[in-house]
């Protein structure tokens, strides 16, 4: 049986470390760390993740700075709205939620973000800082992996590591999170040949397809760690009957690879919530840049 990656409880140890850096600062600081988390429109889906971390950053001791706009707003006003935080002493970070709606460009949004202040750790300039292992707010979903992994005291030096996908908010950064703790590392995307035959050579296998229940016991080598970033709402099972909720599913086939690896993610459960607390990481250690503080959080920030 494979240990279970637990990311619900490590991101709520995780809470209490921050909110003891925070309690243990605030007096030097002068002030509480602050979030500002911009929504654009009503994308349902974005209004469950934006609750979720305002009510992390109340549990903490972040406040928040939070906007929620109209979909109709004019891209200049956006923009002004985003330069208005950069400039307010009181915002250590600032994270412009995704989607936009039609009609908004998120390149040059997201592009006049403060690097300094970038809670997603996703500014060309800090991809770049990742790139060359200087340090910087780092992408949180993949940073949240490399911290389940370190938790779970799995040894990633010399092992051969298989990250499926290469997007720019997960796939790459991982890949090269994973490089710098000296894995020797292969990205699979869609035009990769055999995927089955590359997966079976990890030692460590990330999965960020977003293709729900992709990857099945053929893609496993026995005893290989296996992370599932994917997550997919599927449609209540019929069998449940009427009011029935929605289910949750990954990009891996939990109960076929369960028993062959040796450490795996839940869906949900797994890397979901440390997404969130590494937001929290990058905001509370930004904020302690920023008021001249020591820099306790390095060891989350890879
Ligand atoms: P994305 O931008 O759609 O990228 C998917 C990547 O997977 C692409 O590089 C794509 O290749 C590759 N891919 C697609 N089908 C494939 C296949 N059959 N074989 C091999 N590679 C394939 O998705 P993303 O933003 O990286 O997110 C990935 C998943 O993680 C989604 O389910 C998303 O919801 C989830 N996610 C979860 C969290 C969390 O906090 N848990 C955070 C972020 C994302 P090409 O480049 O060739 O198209």
């Amino acid at each position: 049986m494979a240990t279970r990656l637990d990311g619900r409880q490590l991101a709520a140890e995780l809470e209490q470390r921050l909110q003891t850096v925070i309690a243990e600062r605030l007096e030097r600081a002068g002030r509480p760390p602050g979030l500002a988390v911009l929504r654009v429109g009503d994308d349902p889906a974005s209004g469950v993740y934006v609750a979720n971390k305002e009510k992390a950053c109340t549990r903490i001791g972040v406040t928040n700075h939070g906007a929620h706009l109209p979909a109709d707003t004019p891209p200049a006003e956006v923009l002004e709205a985003i330069q208005r935080l950069n400039a307010d002493p009181m915002v250590d970070g600032i994270l412009l939620q995704l989607p936009l709606p039609a009609g908004l460009d998120e390149a040059p949004l997201l592009a006049a973000i403060d690097p300094e202040k970038d809670a997603d750790g996703l500014h060309t300039l800090n991809l770049g800082r990742l790139l060359k292992g200087e340090p910087g707010p780092r992408s949180c979903t993949p940073a949240g992996v490399m911290a389940l992994l370190a938790h779970a005291g799995i040894e990633l030096a010399g092992k051969r590591a298989v990250v499926v996908g290469r997007s720019i908010l997960v796939g790459q950064p991982m890949a090269l999170m994973l490089q710098a703790a000296n894995a020797t590392v292969s990205v699979a995307h869609s035009r990769t040949r055999d995927l089955s035959a590359l997966t079976r050579e990890a030692d460590v296998l990330v999965v960020a397809a977003g293709r729900p229940r992709m990857v099945g016991a053929e893609h496993v080598k026995p005893g290989a760690v296996v992370v599932d970033v994917g997550i997919h709402r599927l449609d209540p099972d019929p069998a449940a009957g009427p009011g029935a909720k929605a289910r949750l599913c990954g990009d891996v086939r939990y109960e076929e690879v369960e028993p062959i690896a040796s450490a795996i993610t839940p869906v949900p459960g797994g890397v979901g919530p440390m997404t969130v607390t590494l937001l929290l990481v990058n905001t509370v250690a930004s904020w302690c840049r920023r008021c001249g503080l020591d820099e306790p959080l390095a060891d989350l920030l890879p």
